[in-house]
């Protein structure tokens, strides 16, 4: 089997049939979503200031649910965590022209929520342990107009907040964390999103609960939190009736969740941990099955920490191995392997290629309140760029619950792949 022709070079493929997707949603989603609909509530926000402001029961029961999850004291549902992402931006009353540190390595929407303000995003590199930004170039990207940092738990590992936050008290600066990837992951005995100043989740499709479409922040910032609430509703139509309430930022936008999506995350909230242990115990298999792999990067787990393996990064050392990424990647891939060979620069995009936002003249980077000049040309990150064209590859692990008899076809395939290395070289 080991010494079998490559399927890449016509051999017949370890893994024949796709692994299945894996449903989270069950009868218990079911029933909660029926009640809901069976109600006729389907959403009970409305957009002034009056007791149905902060939406309906089951809004109000899922956030509640989260408060004592998270063991936080505040915790905000929005529609989406793009929608969450721009509520935290716009809460800490970030000023045209500022300037946010934010990781290359996340989703589109970590940096955009930034422009949304008409704020300027840096990009600081990451550090190739935990993926996310590394202390030493957030430190390095810090100006005179640095106001926060958005850090991200990307594949699931927190980054290394301890440092983060000592940086950001340093400089007086905010901290958001995204963590779309690592709901439930811990830190230092604490839960991800708990450590900066704003956190939170996605619960898109993808991600390890979701409702569809929505989103969860979360802040132990009583002020924060309640920012947070009128930039999810209409917050220009409802903040002159609040009591001491600033105007700042207080232009809002409909970020609400419905009825239905809460009822569905309150029955998925309850399964976070046991998913969690699934791809937990999933991934230490895994490991134990590829550690024997000469020239392979596994996952890194900090002391006191744990991982919630949205993915499992690997790192591919081509000097020791003498193939290039891209041509393992190809051989495992045509072993059947569903594995991808990059993440994505955000700093490269169009979008800060060009610096077109908002209209064609170069808005917000040219306004008057912006300051400085900041560059995204490709090598501003080095780290992130190596990666993404030399090394990095990784196995995503919350769209399958994988089974042993899985994870032992997975290994199969890099143990072939290695055995045949000769014939990639
Ligand atoms: C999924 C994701 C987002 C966006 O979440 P949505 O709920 O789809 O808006 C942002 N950041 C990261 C790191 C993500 O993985």
């Amino acid at each position: 089997m080991l010494t079998s022709k490559l399927a890449l070079n016509g051999g017949s493929p370890v893994i024949k049939v796709k692994f299945p997707r894996y449903n989270s949603i069950g009868k218990e989603e079911l029933i909660a979503a029926t009640a809901v609909i069976e109600s006729g509530v389907l959403s009970k926000f409305i957009g002034a200031w009056n007791s149905d402001f902060y939406g309906g029961s089951k809004v109000q029961e899922f956030e509640r649910n989260c408060e004592q999850y998270f063991n936080v004291r505040n915790a905000v549902t929005v529609n989406s965590w793009t929608s969450g992402l721009i509520c935290a931006v716009g809460a800490l009353e970030i000023e045209p022209g500022d300037e946010i540190i934010v990781s290359p390595w996340t989703m589109s929407a970590t940096a955009t929520s930034i422009l949304h303000w008409n704020a300027i995003p840096v990009f600081a590199d990451i550090e190739d342990i935990t993926y996310g930004l590394d202390p030493v170039s957030i430190e390095k990207n810090i100006t005179q107009y640095t106001k926060a940092i958005i850090s991200v738990d990307i594949f699931g590992h927190s980054a290394k907040m301890t440092e983060i936050c000592k940086i950001a008290k340093k400089y007086n600066l905010k901290v958001i964390s995204d963590c779309a990837q690592s709901p439930g992951a811990i830190y230092n005995n604490s839960f991800a999103g708990t450590l900066g100043d704003i956190g939170g989740f996605s619960l898109n499709y993808h991600k390890h609960i979701h409702t569809g479409e929505g989103g969860i922040l979360v802040t132990n910032n009583d002020e924060y939190a309640e920012r947070m609430r009128l930039i999810r509703n209409h917050a220009e139509a409802v903040v002159g009736d609040m009591p001491n309430n600033r105007l700042i930022n207080m232009l809002g936008y409909n970020f609400r969740m419905g009825e239905i999506e809460a009822a569905i995350g309150i029955e998925q909230l309850k399964k976070l941990n046991s998913f969690l242990k699934s791809r937990q115990s999933a991934a230490k298999y895994l490991t134990e099955k590829l550690s024997i792999i000469p020239g392979l990067k596994l996952p890194y787990v900090e002391k006191n920490c744990t991982h919630a393996y949205y993915a499992y990064p690997m790192q591919i050392d081509c000097k020791i191995l003498g193939v290039t990424r891209d041509k393992l990647h190809s051989a495992l891939v045509a072993e059947g392997l569903n594995i991808s060979n990059r993440y994505q620069n955000i700093h490269l995009l169009p979008l800060f290629q060009n610096k077109i936002a908002y209209g064609s003249k170069g808005f917000p980077w040219n306004s008057e309140f912006t300051k400085r000049e900041v560059s995204y040309q490709k090598g501003i990150c080095p780290t992130a760029e190596y990666l993404q064209d030399n090394s990095f590859m990784s196995i995503g692990m919350c769209f399958t619950e994988m089974s042993k008899s899985e994870i032992d076809l997975i290994a199969e395939c890099f143990y072939k792949v290695w055995a045949n290395l000769d014939d990639l070289r």
